[in-house]
This record gives structure tokens, sequence and C-alpha cells, in this order.
């Protein structure tokens, strides 16, 4: 991509039109993604899009996007996919190594919107590949942040931030020296469970717990939002992403979703990030950057929010979070720990078999376990963070099973 600017629509020259890969494209982030390249007038070509186990949207997608390469992670779906696309020029494959592949397709940009941690391996290809990874995926750097910063500068590639927060600190920070910030501050919307007392939210339905009151987005994320959980795995994706200590890491709950994050400085300044609860907004950001497009996404109206509220988070009525900056507090891999457990707690919890009171528990007698057996290490490359991650799945299953057996 070349930086000559463009105004607005103005339709671009066959040597300004971005190559984007889509891991994760039928999801929320993945079709607000294509959503924005599809009004781009021609901006973006999209060479890849991955998917993981529906044939059908992911096939439908491709057509429509004119994508050369689809993947989907589940084999079963193979038959399907290339049913549905036959006629179109566009190769389908499947399993884990065709989503690698499509991650490796020459492209200016990926989009990394893989939910969970089966985004880190494809992703991880694509950063070590060179590519600019817009990353939406924050499970890959709470399972291997340490292993995915040092590929990054080794490659000399850029993350971009897609997460809402990051994605206004990103911005708010400029180019500032570490040195000279305070304090980054993330917000957080509170979820549903905001307002409610600790009973309520323990008995917590998982239809209670994926009513979110500002952002749609897709199962996990949305329970992992309820507890506060998400919060705690964006202090820890901001640790890494941005090079800065927890103590330099605040959280403050704040219901309106208008202002994400904000950057203090040494001096008394604060700059911060502002614009309406639409992920469209950081996913264009990331798509264009260092330049700007003009998309339809929802604008900011300040005066139609009215009034802008802040508060302290609440550990008491929400121990995931206290849970989660414990882990990166401690170090020792725990946050690769955390995120492990939390995947098949969420899960668990989605098919009703544990309360949303026990996800927390559940995380933390992991990260315990972990420590006390030595499974917690640090770890040195994404490999050993994977390795980790799966012993502890392994044993969140086993310890499900007993509770199950117990019932
Ligand atoms: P969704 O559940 O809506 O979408 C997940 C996507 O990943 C789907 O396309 C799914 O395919 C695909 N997928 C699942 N497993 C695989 C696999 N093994 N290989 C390839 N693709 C796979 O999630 P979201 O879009 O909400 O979130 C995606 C990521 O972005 C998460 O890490 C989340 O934390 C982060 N994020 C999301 C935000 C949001 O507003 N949604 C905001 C900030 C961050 P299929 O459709 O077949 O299941
Ligand atoms: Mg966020």
């Amino acid at each position: 991509m070349n930086n000559t600017r463009k105004s607005g629509q103005e339709p671009a020259t066959a040597r300004d039109v971005r190559s984007v890969v889509i891991l994760g494209a039928t999801g929320s982030i993945g079709r607000s993604t294509a959503e924005i390249i599809s009004g781009s007038a021609g901006a973006f070509r999209v060479e890849a899009v991955a998917g993981g186990s529906n044939p059908l949207a992911l096939a439908k997608l491709a057509r429509t996007l004119g994508a050369k390469f689809a993947a989907l992670a589940d084999p079963s779906g193979y038959a399907e996919l290339k049913e549905s696309l036959s006629g179109s020029g566009i190769k389908a494959a499947a399993g884990d190594a065709a989503v690698v592949e499509a991650a490796l397709r020459p492209a200016d940009i990926v989009m990394g919107a893989i939910a969970g941690t089966a985004g880190v391996a494809p992703t991880f290809a694509a950063l070590s590949a060179g590519r600019t990874v817009a990353l939406a995926n924050k499970e890959c750097l709470v399972c291997a942040g340490a292993p995915f910063m040092r590929q990054a500068a080794a490659a000399g590639t850029r993350l971009l931030p897609v997460d809402s927060e990051h994605n206004a600190i990103f911005q708010a920070m400029g180019d500032a020296n570490l040195d000279t910030i305070e304090m980054i501050t993330l917000t957080a919307s509170g979820g549903p469970f905001r307002t409610w007392t600790s009973e309520a939210i323990a008995k917590a339905t998982p239809e209670q717990a994926l009513n979110h009151p500002n952002w749609s987005m897709g199962p996990k994320i949305t329970v992992d939002s309820a507890g506060l959980m998400n919060k705690g795995l964006e202090v820890i994706e901001a640790h890494y992403l941005f090079g800065v200590d927890a103590a330099r890491l605040d959280i403050i709950v704040h219901a309106q979703s208008v202002v994400h994050g904000l950057v203090a400085f040494t001096d008394g300044s604060v700059t911060a990030g502002l614009a309406a609860p639409d992920m469209k907004v950081p996913i264009a950001h990331c798509l264009s950057y260092p330049e700007r497009s003009t998309t339809a996404a929802r604008r900011l109206d300040l005066t139609a929010t009215g009034q802008l509220t802040f508060e302290r988070p609440d550990f008491e009525r929400f121990p995931a979070l206290r849970v989660a900056l414990d882990a990166l507090r401690t170090g020792r891999g725990l946050p690769t720990v955390l995120n492990a457990a939390n995947e098949i707690a969420v899960a668990a919890f989605l098919n009703r078999l544990i309360s949303f009171h026990d996800i927390a528990r559940m995380v933390e007698e992991a990260c315990n376990a972990a420590l006390a057996d030595g499974t917690a290490h640090e770890p040195e490359t994404v490999a050993d963070a994977l390795a980790m991650d799966h012993a502890v799945r392994e044993r969140a299953r086993s310890v499900l099973r007993q509770r199950a057996a117990c019932a």
C-alpha cells in the first residue's frame, strides 16, 4: 500500500488496493470487516477467508467478497464448502493446516478474528511471515504474549489493535515515549450485571450473560464481558501490546462505552479515544492504517449520550477481574493458564454444566493447581504456551468430569 491520500469513497486505483486475509470471517468481527470492505469502493481486495465449522456461511462470504481461497477448520465440512463454491473459482480447503495456509496467503493485512485460542497458531503464522496483523483475538496475547511480541519485533511486523480499548489507547498514545506515560486506563461497560447483586450474578443464566447492553459480539467474549473477565484479559493484552507493567494499567467502569481508553502522561495531560460503541470504527482504523477511510460506522453524538459516568470496578461482585489481574501480577505463565481454564469454564457455563459463579472459581483453582504442580511457567515459545494451554485444558476437563460424577 502506498501512502497516497485518497478522499472519502473515491475509487481506488489498482496500485492502492490493499489485500486482506480474514481469519474468523464468519464471526462478529469477521462480518463487520467484510461489511467495511464491501463498502470501501474497491479500496480492499480479499485474498482469503477462514472460518471454523460453518461451510455455508463461509462459502457465501467468500463469494460475496470475491476471495481466492476459503479455509474451514472443521474437516467434516469440506464437501459442503467445496460444493457451495463450485463454479466460483474459489479454492476450498479444510483442517487446521488449511487455516494456517489462509493466514500465509500473500496479503497486506491479516485480520485475526478467530475466537479463542484456536486463533493462536494461524495468527502467529501470519505474524512470523511478516504480515501486518490487525489483532482482534486477544487470546493470542493472553496465551503467548511475550513470544508474539518478540516475533513481531523480529519479523519487523506490526500488530494493530482491533479491540476497541486498545485501539483507542493506541491512537491516544501516538508516538509517546513510554517513560512519559503515567497510567493507561481501559474502560469497561460493566456488562449486563453491572448493577446486580453478587447473589443474582452467581445464579445468572447463559441467556442473561449473553444479553450485553452495548455490544453485539460472539458468545465467548460476551460471557467474558458479563463477569469482567474480558477486562482482565484486556489488561493482560495491553501489558504485552504496549509494554507497560500492571502498576500502570487501570480499569474504570463507564457504562456508556463512549470513552474507550485514556492515556495519562507525566505532565498531567490526558488523551483519550472516543467513538460510538461500534467495532467497525477500530476495524476500519486498522484496515486503513496509517491512512483513514470513510465508513458508515456509527457516529458519536455526545449530546444524545447526555451523561458520561465513571466508577471503580467492584472486585467483590466480579471476582474474575481480580483473578485475571492476580495472574498478570504473578506472571510465571499464569495468563496462559487463566486463558485456557477460562475457555473451558465459559464453554461449560454455556452448556449449563456450571454456574456463572463457578467460572471465576474454576479459573482461580486452575491457576493455583498449575502453580502447585509446576505446570505454570513463563512460556518461551508459542509451542510452549500451547502445550501448557493443552495441559490446563485437560486438567479442567477432568475436574468437570469429576464434578459431573459427584452430582
Ligand atoms: P465469534 O464467535 O462471533 O466468531 C469467531 C470466528 O472464529 C467465527 O468466524 C468462527 O467460525 C471462527 N473460528 C472458530 N474456530 C476457528 C478455527 N479453528 N479456525 C478458523 N476460524 C475459527 O467471535 P467474535 O467475532 O466476537 O470475536 C473474535 C475475536 O475477537 C475474539 O478473540 C474476541 O475476543 C475478539 N474481539 C471481539 C469483539 C467483538 O465485538 N465481537 C471486540 C473485541 C475483541 P464459525 O462461524 O464457523 O464458528
Ligand atoms: Mg474490548
